[in-house]
């Protein structure tokens, strides 16, 4: 039912095929609320959606809209003919405690109605809850994940299952859930982080999504529910999110909130639209104001924005340089970068599901030493031949010490950060060919660690390394103790 297309770092492009069409992943599928059409569908159509999202349980519960349903199907409803993705109120649940309904029985409305996509019933415990009640109601929800699927099995054209990974905060309970589930559902939403965005509680949601990652099958779609800000849209997609939903653009509009990949402004101070859109470029911030459309108009806008960072994102999975839009957005916040640096501190899945760069990488920031083509780089380091004695430089010593000859030393080496040292003739190959914002200490300390690798390796070589004077006070650091090593600086020999 998934086929995935194109994979940058652990984002990808794919192909979800459902029983009204396919929907093509990283995919945005704005939330309708069956009793209020803020936007027209065929506007959300026009603006990206490929798909929707609606409560079935709203719907269960109002009799004219249940009715109507259970007549001419949901896709008749909503007046869409593309695939609908239903929810089961498990946002009901969250909010009030209880919803009056069995999770057989919506479930089986689901079905009834039509649905493309169908939740069963879960049990969204929020974030920091008691590790004994996240785990018992966990259960409930694979409980009711696993009757969901087998309601699903016999039906001819079947609809697909979405089974919601829960777990609160607790990193190793999404994992063990995500584990528990697999083979039960086709696409996997992680449950009840709407809190932790709200709160920009980015860490924490960094390790939800990759702890949730490492418990399912990498050939199945992660969907994060309640994630539409255009803003977290490309960290969640770089670390493996395929499907989000947005009642952002809805909500925020309501409350006079512009949205924009930057963070969020509001719409009652401003006094230039930053954006290119239909409505922005056709209105001035305070036409959009004082309008009597102004809710509208602002949804649309803020539907106008999440599309287009999605196509950001897809073309960037293309081009090869997903990372480097992630590291550009996470600017916007400085919990989005520490949450970065969180996220990239997860190696094993990061190495083992991320593919070999196509495009030269653009690296600045302290987090490029987190890279995994610098771990790849370094771990081909012991395999380098480097004989009696070896001359290691950051920059070319001819200049600097016209008595150095490189033809003295059985091997040379170029040294640059974040990666270590490599031979001269690797110096226009990838991936160090990079270019390097230079002044950052993390990779510095990573390339130095790449020298004290080789060195430690290398007891009977004897090595010199010559280097600028920016590097001096860390490689004193990095090499204390070490006796086969002589290192010079650019000036003082
Ligand atoms: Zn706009």
């Amino acid at each position: 039912m998934f086929e995935i297309k194109i994979k940058d770092f652990l984002g990808r492009i794919g192909v979800l095929d459902t029983p009204h069409g396919k929907i093509e992943t990283p995919a945005l599928l704005p939330v309708i609320n069956p009793n209020r059409l803020l936007l027209p569908v065929d506007k959300m159509k026009e603006i990206g959606a490929e798909a929707l999202i609606t409560n079935a349980y709203i719907i269960y519960r109002t009799p004219h809209l249940r009715e109507r349903a259970v007549d001419v199907g949901i896709h008749r409803l909503l007046g869409f003919d593309a695939p609908v993705m239903t929810d089961s109120g498990s946002y009901q649940l969250s909010v009030y405690g209880d919803i009056e309904v069995e999770n057989e029985d919506i479930v089986q409305f689901q079905i009834e109605i039509g649905s493309d996509i169908i939740v069963p019933k879960d049990i969204p415990t929020p974030p920091f809850s008691p590790r004994e009640r996240t785990e018992k109601e966990l259960m409930t929800t694979v409980r009711n994940v696993g009757e969901a699927w087998e309601m699903l099995a016999e039906l001819p054209n079947r609809p697909l299952l979405a089974s919601p990974i829960q777990g609160s905060t607790y990193p190793d309970l999404r994992e063990k859930c995500a584990r528990m589930l697999r083979g039960m559902g086709d696409i996997f939403p992680i449950g009840a982080v709407v809190p932790l965005l709200e709160n920009y509680r980015f860490k924490q949601l960094a390790e939800i999504i990759l702890h949730s990652k490492m418990g399912t099958s990498s050939c199945t779609p992660l969907h994060l529910f309640g994630a539409g800000h255009p803003m977290i849209l490309s960290f969640a997609v770089a670390f493996g999110c395929d499907l989000f939903d947005s009642a952002a653009y809805a909500l925020f509009a309501k409350e006079n909130r512009y949205l924009s990949p930057h963070g969020t402004y509001d719409l009652s101070s401003m006094e230039y639209l930053p954006c290119a859109c239909p409505i922005c470029s056709t209105h001035t911030a305070k036409e959009l104001r004082e309008s009597d459309e102004r809710e509208r108009l602002l949804a649309e806008h803020n539907l106008h924005t999440a599309f287009s960072e999605i196509r950001l994102i897809k073309e960037s999975i293309r081009e090869g340089t997903l990372i480097e839009l992630v590291q550009q957005r996470c600017r916007a916040h400085p919990r989005l970068l520490d949450a970065l640096k969180i996220a990239l501190s997860h190696t094993d899945i990061i190495d083992e599901l991320s593919p070999q760069r196509r495009s030269s990488p653009f690296y600045s920031g302290p987090e490029s030493a987190l890279m995994p083509e610098v771990r790849r780089h370094q771990k081909r380091l012991e395999r380098l031949e480097v004989g009696k004695n070896c001359i290691i430089f950051t920059t070319h010593p001819s200049s600097t010490h016209p008595d150095l000859s490189l033809k003295d030393f059985d091997s040379v080496f170029i040294l640059k950060a974040p990666f270590g040292p490599f031979p001269p003739e690797l110096a226009e190959t990838l991936p160090v060919n990079t270019v390097h914002v230079s002044g950052d200490l993390e990779a510095k300390h990573k390339a130095l660690e790449g020298v004290v690798y080789l060195i430690k390796n290398n007891p009977t070589t004897s090595f010199t390394l010559v280097l600028e004077r920016e590097w001096l006070d860390i490689a004193k650091q990095r090499l204390n103790g070490l006796d086969n090593v002589e290192v010079w600086g650019e000036e003082n020999g």
